[in-house]
C-alpha cells in the first residue's frame, strides 16, 4: 500500500478548491493500491483557504523551529502545518506504510523544491513540512515525477 496527495487523484483539496488529477495515480486508487492524505486538511485547514509557504527556511528548518509557514496576509499557521505533517506520518504508521508520492512544490509535500516565501513565483531548493517529518522518519518520499520513474521496479 502506497500513500498518495489527494489533490493528485482529482480531490479538490488545494487551497484554490482546485486539484492537480493525474490519472496514473488515479488508477491506483481505484486498484485499491493506494489511499489519499491531504496533510494540510489533516492540519485542520478549510478549502478554500489563503496560499502559504515557508519562510526562512523550509520544511527542517521549520521542525527546528528556524522557519515559518505564512500566508499571504500574514497569518502564522506554523502549526496547522505540523499537526498535518503528524497525522500524515500517524497514518503511515498504521498501514504499515513505508512509500509516499507527494505533489512537487507544495509547502508540505514538496519533496526537492517549493515556493522561495515571497510570494513571487519563486522557487527554491527545499522540502515542505510534511515530507522533512516523513523523512526524518525514514519514510521513502517520491514526487508525482520521480515515482513513475521508479514505479516498474516497485512492489506497491
Ligand atoms: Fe494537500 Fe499536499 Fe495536495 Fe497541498 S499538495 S493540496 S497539502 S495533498
Amino acid at each position: 500500500m502506497i500513500v498518495i496527495s489527494a489533490c493528485l487523484v482529482g480531490e479538490r483539496v488545494r487551497y484554490d478548491g482546485n486539484h492537480k488529477l493525474d490519472l496514473f495515480y488515479k488508477r491506483l486508487i481505484d486498484d485499491d493500491q493506494a489511499i489519499t492524505v491531504c496533510p494540510e486538511i489533516l492540519g485542520g485547514l478549510q478549502v478554500p483557504r489563503e496560499p502559504a509557504e515557508i519562510v526562512d527556511g523550509d520544511g527542517y528548518d521549520v521542525w527546528n523551529d528556524t522557519a515559518e509557514v505564512i500566508t499571504t496576509s500574514g497569518q502564522n499557521v506554523t502549526e496547522q502545518f505540523k499537526q498535518g505533517a503528524k497525522r500524515t506520518l500517524s497514518v503511515m504508521k498504521d498501514l504499515n506504510a513505508q512509500t509516499v508520492v507527494l505533489k512537487s512544490d507544495s509547502p508540505s509535500c514538496g519533496s526537492s523544491a517549493i515556493y522561495d516565501g515571497t510570494f513571487s513565483g519563486n522557487k527554491k531548493e527545499g522540502v515542505g513540512v510534511t515530507t522533512a517529518l516523513l523523512k526524518m522518519n525514514h519514510i521513502d518520499v517520491y514526487d508525482e515525477h520521480t515515482f513513475k520513474a521508479i514505479s516498474d521496479n516497485l512492489e506497491v
